[in-house]
């Protein structure tokens, strides 16, 4: 199938290869001309604009920064929508609002097209290795049609309900993941200061209550977890400011349905001030630091 890919980052480049060896015929764009060159040599054909790379495309994936982009590439004079046939289906990867993703799905029928949102979990490891988690926003047949092209590039493809719900699902994801990371790092520090063994505090805690992916899986006191990236000087993994990203997300989703967020502004302040701390590009497991180092 001819598919255009708009956006080739972290997360796209890989993905677009993985939808080059799965035998689709790809043409790309991003702003970055690093980026362009490294899907070219996986295989992809290079587009001037978004509305060139949609140009015989019958599906368009896009895996961009943030809404106002997502936006822009899709509606621009030289965007996606311009060069779409009739019929296409724009898969939008992206986290962004739902809000957003609905008016993009009224916006791209007007015009005779699809829009799904489909925004993803399994951070870049997931991306190269084809092993995302899609939670898609679109009606039945919709998210049939997508899913044997986001089954080249993940591993669970998700019906979430309709279009913008795979954002709403991902949103409420990461609002509970920052807030139990928070949480685990609080009680690890106080637990230190209070002069338990931290090994110790972890192994109670994954066999209690206390027992999150947050303390299992990537717990943010170094050396429990081998391969966390606490363990690594907080290097790799997911961004303070990518969690905060998500957080400002939340919060916004929050205000629109007038529902309260309590946890999740204390959990964004304190990514916040680790952020202002020039510790934005860390992962978001050293949120401890701001206890540890306090
Ligand atoms: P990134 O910053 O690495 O890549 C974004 C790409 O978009 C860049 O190559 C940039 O040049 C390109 N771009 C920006 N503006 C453009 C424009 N107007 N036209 C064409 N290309 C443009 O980001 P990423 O880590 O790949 O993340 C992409 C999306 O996936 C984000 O919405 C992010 O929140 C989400 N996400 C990221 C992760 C992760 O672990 N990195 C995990 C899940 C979801």
């Amino acid at each position: 199938m001819k598919i255009g890919f708009i956006g080739l980052g972290n997360m796209g480049g890989p993905m677009a290869a993985n939808l080059i060896k799965a035998g689709h015929e790809v043409t790309v764009f991003d702003l970055s001309a690093v980026a362009v060159q490294a899907a070219r040599d996986a295989g992809a054909q290079v587009a001037a604009c978004p509305k060139d790379a949609a140009k015989g495309a019958r599906t368009v994936v896009t895996m961009l920064p943030n809404a106002a982009i997502v936006r822009s590439v899709l509606t621009a004079d030289d965007g996606v929508f311009a060069g779409c046939d009739n019929g296409v289906t724009i898969i939008d990867s992206s986290t962004i609002d739902p809000h957003t993703s609905r008016v993009m799905a009224e916006a791209a029928e007007k015009r005779g097209l699809t829009f799904v949102d489909a925004p993803v979990s399994g951070g870049t490891g997931g991306a190269q290795a084809g092993t995302l988690t899609f939670m898609v926003g679109g009606s039945d047949e919709q998210f049939e049609s997508v899913t044997p092209v986001l089954k080249c590039m993940g591993k669970n493809i998700v019906h979430c309900g309709g279009v913008g719900t795979g954002q709403v699902a991902k949103i409420c994801n990461n609002l509970v993941l920052g807030i139990t990371m928070a949480g685990t790092a609080e009680a690890m520090s106080l637990g230190e200061s209070l002069g338990i063994d931290p090994q110790v505090l972890a192994g109670i805690m994954n066999t209690s209550t206390g027992r999150s992916w947050s303390s299992e899986t990537y717990n943010p006191y170094p050396g429990i977890v081998e391969t966390a990236p606490s363990t690594r000087g907080y290097t790799g993994g997911f961004g303070t400011d990518l969690m905060l990203k998500d957080l400002g997300l939340a919060a916004d989703a929050a205000r629109s349905a007038k529902q309260p967020a309590y946890m999740g502004a204390i959990a964004q302040q304190l990514y916040q001030t680790l952020s202002s701390r020039g510790s934005g590009n860390l992962d978001f497991s050293a949120v401890i630091n701001l206890y540890r180092m306090g």
